[in-house]
C-alpha cells in the first residue's frame, strides 16, 4: 500500500472513531416527532435524555423494570409509542429489561460501531430515540435478545 493510501485509510478510521464518540440519534419517521435536541432536552429528564438522545447506557441492575413481572405494555419513554409486550419479556440475567421480540413495526435498528465489536442499535421507529441493542443470544422463538434501557421505557400494566 502506498503512503497516501495508508494515510487515506487512517483518515477514514479517525472519521469513524470521531463519529462513534458522539453518535447522532436516528431520525424520527413521524414529522410530528422531528424535534431539535433542545426541544428534546426540555421534554425529557436529564437521565432519559442522556440515554435516548445521546446513546447512553444505564448501569446494569439499576432499572426496576428489570424485575417487572406484571402483564402489560412497555411504551417509548420519549413519544409513548407501544414498543414491547410483557408476553415477550424474559429473565436474561444481564441487569437490563430484555425481550425476545418487539411489537410489530415498533422499533428499527442501525449499526453501532462505538465499541470495537460492532453492535446492532435499537431505536423507537417513531421518534428515533435510542432504546438499547439487539443480540443473537436470545431464547426461542426468535433467538434474539433486545437488551433495553429501563429508562427508555414506560410500563403500562394491563387493566
Ligand atoms: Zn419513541
Amino acid at each position: 500500500m502506498t503512503r497516501p493510501a495508508i494515510l487515506g485509510r487512517l483518515g477514514a478510521l479517525f472519521t469513524a472513531l470521531a463519529a462513534s464518540v458522539s453518535p447522532s440519534p436516528a431520525a424520527a419517521t413521524d414529522p410530528a416527532w422531528k424535534l431539535t435536541e433542545d426541544e428534546w432536552r426540555k421534554r425529557l429528564s436529564p437521565a432519559v435524555f442522556e440515554i435516548m438522545r445521546l446513546h447512553g447506557t444505564e448501569p446494569a441492575f439499576s432499572s426496576p423494570l428489570d424485575h417487572e413481572k406484571r402483564k402489560g405494555i412497555y411504551d417509548c419513554a420519549a413519544c409513548a409509542l407501544p414498543l414491547y409486550s410483557s408476553k415477550t419479556k424474559f429473565e436474561s440475567g444481564t441487569g437490563w429489561p430484555s425481550f425476545y421480540e418487539p411489537l410489530h413495526g415498533a422499533v428499527s435498528t442501525s449499526s453501532d460501531y462505538s465499541l470495537l465489536e460492532p453492535r446492532t442499535e435499537v431505536h423507537c421507529h417513531r421518534c428515533g430515540g435510542h432504546l438499547g441493542h439487539v443480540f443473537n443470544d436470545g431464547p426461542p422463538p426468535t433467538g434474539l435478545r433486545y437488551c433495553m434501557n429501563g429508562l427508555a421505557l414506560v410500563f403500562k400494566p394491563e387493566a
